[in-house]
């Protein structure tokens, strides 16, 4: 038999509390009290970030949760890819268990997988699993001691993959308690060659790479000094986090999550009050391509991620990460659906499927529709006052009358700047470097750029622009001088960077080189 979302998750709680002695902690909201420098919870750990800094004692030994979480900016911004794939959201829940100070490596992995191969019944054969490999620019050896142990826990050598300090090291910040990961990955196609499997996490088909990420585990064993040297902690700790819709998708024999009964109820909804035809499960083949399916997803993801991050006392005033995910919302309920209330109306759908687990949901239901009512308000009234002065940009530039300006205000002024200078653009081409100005100056996207270059018939040099941004995130970065190690590497890090973008502006064609 089947189980249903709501058992699966009972089921994880139930294994580490019943049988292993855990204590279960409730989510903490959203909104991130407990750590100023994200805008969302994000993980499992934010709430217990204090703990692992050693000011706060931890509740228990052991822990175990199911964290809401938002990921829509900052290190961690899954936006732009959802609805086009089947397994990243805007909303999520984290399943997690936690060791403060108590068992480790071993226990860690030998109850990861007892619990996937008993209770959730998973062919260990369907399963890679990672280390991490080790990083001499960081000064941190490879942590062979996990190798060993799934070795003994019965995995062949070919299925533990050793990944590189991006994936399997994690640190809180710049300085702070921080360690190793393994990761366990789902094979969608058990038998195919495990030695591309770095290419093969990266190809997508139908909506799902091949292989997916299911369940992190943290190691944290060190502390990352102000020097920038690494000690070890006195007290270890074990961090782990798996991601349920996708763990639901497993076991309900699914290749999305979205097919699972997380949110079919949302997609019965959508077709039953808006008459649209029914999801058909379909993921677009190119980038940016319109389908209805992606849409139904979009609107199935947002109507989560908008009543948790309300019902637990955001308001889109104040947060504007929030305002734009609901103000998506609204415009896919009334453009692709054509139904006003539609977002509103899929809200009882979502406290019927999550309000259970979190009972916040169900009580707040009435103040999440009357805010959703205020902001409803708000932006049509913003829209009919900016229909006005876009009539006017209209008669000045006809042909803008595709492009959706309420959705990116910034395009006017950005075309304005474009009308003076395209004359400076050779091969019919928008340089790099002017693409990466709009978005300094105006907030444009690539998106914007991709109608921008639709509208007027030339190519955009998305490449240079890409090298640009990403200088430009770098250089934010760029540590003080006179510290340790740790700046040093990303230092010489940057140093490649623009090395490498020097590089790549020589070879192309400078003549475009006006605003610097
Ligand atoms: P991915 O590489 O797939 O983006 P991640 O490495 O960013 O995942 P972690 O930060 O390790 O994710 O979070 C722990 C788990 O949470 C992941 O293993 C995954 O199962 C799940 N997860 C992460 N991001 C999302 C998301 N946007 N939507 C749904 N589940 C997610
Ligand atoms: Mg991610
Ligand atoms: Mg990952
Ligand atoms: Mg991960």
């Amino acid at each position: 038999r089947v189980l249903t979302a709501r058992e699966i998750r009972k089921t994880f709680i139930d294994y580490f509390t019943a049988n292993h002695e855990h204590k279960f902690i409730r989510s903490s909201p959203v909104v991130p009290f407990c750590d100023p420098t994200v805008a969302f919870v994000n993980a499992g750990m934010n709430q217990f970030k204090s703990v692992f800094l050693g000011t706060a004692a931890a509740p228990h030994k052991r822990v175990v949760n199911s964290q809401k979480c938002v990921r829509v900016g900052g290190k961690h911004n899954d936006l732009s890819v959802v609805g086009q794939d089947g397994y990243h959201h805007t909303f999520f829940e984290m399943l997690g268990n936690w060791s403060f100070g108590d068992y480790f490596k071993r226990e860690a992995c030998a109850m990861a997988l007892e619990l996937l191969r008993g209770p959730y019944n998973i062919d260990p054969s369907r399963l890679y699993v990672t280390y991490f490999a080790g990083d001499k620019l960081l000064g941190i050896p490879a942590d062979m001691e996990c190798f060993d142990i799934w070795r003994s826990l019965g995995f062949p050598a070919a299925r533990i993959l050793p990944f590189g300090s991006k994936d399997n090291f994690w640190e809180m910040g710049t300085t702070g308690p921080c360690g190793p990961c393994t990761e366990i990955h789902i094979d969608h196609r058990p038998g195919s060659d495990p030695g591309s499997v770095e290419q093969r996490a990266k190809l997508v088909n139908a909506g799902r790479a091949d292989l997916t990420e299911l369940w992190n585990l943290v190691f944290i064993q060190y502390n990352r000094n102000t020097d920038g040297s690494i000690t070890s902690l006195p007290a270890k700790h074990v961090d782990t986090g798996m991601g349920f819709e996708r763990l639901t998708a497993l076991l309900q024999n699914k290749s999305s999550n979205y097919d699972t009964d997380l949110f079919t109820p949302l997609f019965d909804g959508i077709h039953s009050l808006s008459k649209a035809p029914v999801y058909g499960g379909s993921f677009p083949v190119a980038e940016n391509s319109a389908l209805l399916d992606t849409s139904y997803r979009i609107l199935a993801d947002h109507a989560r991620m908008v009543t948790a991050c309300l019902a637990d006392g955001m308001l889109p005033d104040q947060n504007q990460k929030l305002r734009r995910v609901l103000r998506k919302a609204l415009s896919i309920s009334e453009q692709v659906f054509s139904h006003e209330n539609l977002l509103s109306q899929l809200v009882p759908i979502v406290v019927e499927t999550l309000g259970e687990a979190y009972p916040e949901m169900s009580s707040k239901q009435q103040a999440v529709l009357e805010l959703i009512a205020h902001e409803q308000e708000v932006y049509k009234n913003l829209r009919e006052s900016s229909s006005k002065i876009f009539a006017e940009v209209l008669t000045e530039f006809p042909n803008l009358d595709d492009i959706d300006l309420m959705e990116c205000p910034g395009f006017v002024p950005a075309y304005r700047e474009f009308q003076v200078q395209r004359s400076k653009f050779a091969n019919n081409t928008i340089p790099g470097d002017f693409l990466y100005k709009l978005t300094d100056t105006y907030g444009l996207t690539e998106d914007s750029f991709v109608k921008l270059a639709e509208l007027e018939n030339m190519n955009c040099d998305l490449e240079r622009y890409r090298a640009e941004l990403a200088l430009a995130k770098l250089r934010t970065k760029e540590p003080q001088r006179n510290s340790g190690i740790y700046d040093l590497a990303l230092q010489q890090r940057i140093a490649e960077a623009q090395a490498q973008l020097t590089m790549r502006l020589a070879a192309t064609d400078n003549s475009h080189k006006y605003f610097y």
